[in-house]
């Protein structure tokens, strides 16, 4: 069976509550004048068409999860957060666990951004427990990997995959994988408008595949979505897109406006 494509948003610290609300409005009204057949809402298909076969889902900021999942209730858009604690409660300040955020109303939720790791000193270990927490509240996780460019200069990033590959799935069990999605992103292309190219992500994205078989077995790594991440746009999207191993796009820039985010869909 082919994979599931998953097109998902990644806003950032970027827009105010009436703003997430305009945003998914236009956002609904843009993706409706999609040619592509397959768009369908069950429940209400002429009001807006939905592709049952791939997935679109929102990360706003926290405080807009309330709104943005009254707008898009009746719709097939998921909604996901950006970052969570391990811990399910407790003295954290500033912090908010797993079963809030599906109290929310989250199904996804991106963990071990690249921001998180260089502005947060998140590390594969932290990481690595935030996923057993997730997983262990019914909420799936968009786990991010990515070399810098220093690192790709110097010939390091199958091995840098590599590590933290291994070391944020750690005792992760072949039944919790399933629930994960693996977002290869490139530190050197996110946020810079210098995206990898279709081949270069490809074989990262092969690579990763293929460590998968090895940690897991053959099911889960051809089963498995890997996206892509960093600078992707509705002009480069398609090609990313129809790479082989490229099962969809983690976008942040382009994602704040819901023309540019619509056509991403749309590819
Ligand atoms: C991201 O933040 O995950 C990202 C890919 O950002 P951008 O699309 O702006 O490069």
């Amino acid at each position: 069976m082919p994979r599931k494509k998953l097109i998902a948003a990644n806003w950032k610290m970027n827009k105010s509550i009436p703003e997430s609300v305009s945003f998914i409005d236009n956002f609904k009204n843009s993706i409706k004048s999609t040619k592509i057949k397959d768009f369908r809402d069950t429940e209400n298909p002429k009001d807006f068409p939905v592709s049952s076969k791939n997935e679109i889902v929102i990360c706003p900021p926290f405080a807009s999860l309330n709104e943005v999942k009254k707008s898009i209730k009746g719709t097939k858009i998921k909604l996901g957060a950006q970052n969570m604690h391990f811990e399910e409660k407790g003295a954290f300040t500033g912090e908010i666990s797993a079963p809030m955020l599906r109290d929310a109303g989250c199904e996804y939720v991106i963990l071990g951004h690249s921001e998180r790791r260089a502005y947060f000193d998140e590390t594969d270990g932290i990481i690595n427990k935030k996923i057993k927490a997730a997983l262990k509240n019914k909420l799936k996780a968009i786990l991010c990997i990515g070399e810098t460019l220093e690192q790709r200069e110097s010939n390091e990033t199958k091995a840098v995959i590599k590590f933290q590959l291994e070391n944020c799935l750690r005792s992760i069990n072949n039944e919790e994988i399933k629930n994960i999605v693996i977002a290869y992103e490139p530190v050197w292309a996110i946020g810079t408008g210098k995206n990898a190219t279709p081949e270069q992500a490809e074989e990262v994205h092969l690579f990763i595949r293929g460590l998968l078989k090895k940690l897991y077995n053959v099911d889960i790594s051809e089963n498995i979505r890997i996206i892509y991440g960093g600078s992707v746009n509705e002009k480069n999207a398609k090609e990313l897109l129809a790479m082989k191993n490229i099962d969809g796009a983690l976008v942040g820039g382009a994602s704040l406006d819901p023309k540019s985010f619509a056509e991403i869909c749309n590819t």
